[in-house]
């Protein structure tokens, strides 16, 4: 019952969040003493997640390897976790010649269909949607597991992604523990604003190809975190559980599974500040 035990007690860290900026790759520790929990995923939910989102792919839980298609693996162990890591996959791939101009706008026109390039473009999400299916039947392993651990650390924030199709099929919450949130009162909100958006603007254009401007990370009134994502008002604001120590965050209008990956690199990111400060 990790995910709201972080509230309002100092918790044995079970996971860590973390960014690698080049290549582009979302972190994710797991404290050796839970890694076991990866060898036996919920079958059930393994099926119902393949059936809706219509994997091709194995769902593997092997030593090397976790989630469909494998797509979290292991690195190595660092301290007392051992370091999986998610590469940020391109949705928007090339899918051939321009149909209009047929390659002829190079030469002497303009071609508003491919700007003149004769490329044609289209969205493939399933790898990104593997990743998110995986992470949500990962994530569920370590915050709902009732096992006892030690750790040197604190668990600093818990987050739990879903896996759907349509509206907020990307959505997730998850908890700012009393640690997170006491140092978030102290920090330098620009700078942190700063390293976030600069990493979600890194996953978004390793995902679409393309820059986006509708980036925002800020303290709102009551000194809680809002962090905006491009999108239909999409994003993660304090709802639910609220205590004065420690409280509940969950996203709005998270419809795409890219948009999901996106905000996890942003909580990544707080995660990594927040633990270098911690460490200090
Ligand atoms: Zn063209």
């Amino acid at each position: 019952m990790l995910y709201f035990e972080a509230l309002e007690q100092a918790v044995p860290c079970r996971y860590e969040l973390s960014w690698q900026a080049e290549p582009p790759a979302l972190i994710l520790r797991v404290n050796r003493q839970l890694v076991f929990l990866l060898e036996n995923p919920d079958q059930d939910e393994i099926a119902e997640l393949a059936k809706v989102n219509e994997f091709k792919n194995d769902f593997l839980a092997t030593a090397d390897s976790f989630g469909f298609d494998g797509v979290v693996k292991k690195v190595g162990l660092k301290g007392e976790f051992v370091e999986y890591e998610i590469e940020i996959p391109r949705v928007k791939k090339e899918s051939g010649t321009c149909p209009i101009c047929r390659g002829a706008s190079k030469f002497f026109a303009v071609c508003a269909y491919c700007n003149s390039t004769d490329k044609t473009y289209k969205h493939d999400e399933n790898k990104v949607r593997m990743i998110s299916a995986s992470l949500t039947i990962l994530l569920r392993l370590l915050n709902w597991s009732d096992q006892e651990i030690k750790s040197k650390s604190i668990q600093l924030l818990t987050v739990q992604p879903i896996t759907a199709l349509g509206a907020n099929g990307g959505s997730m919450s998850g908890i700012y523990s009393k640690s997170l949130v006491a140092w978030l009162d102290k920090t330098d909100i620009f700078e942190l604003s700063q390293a976030m958006i600069a990493a979600m603007q890194t996953c978004w254009i390793q995902l679409l190809q393309e820059t986006a401007t509708k980036f925002f990370v800020s303290l709102n009134g009551d000194g809680k975190l809002s962090i905006t994502c491009p999108g239909n008002s999409c994003g993660l604001d304090p709802g639910g559980l609220q205590t004065k120590q420690g409280y509940e965050f969950s996203s709005h209008n998270a419809d795409s599974v890219w948009q999901q990956l996106t905000l996890l690199v942003g909580l990544a990111v707080l995660y990594d500040q927040a633990r270098q400060a911690n460490q200090k």
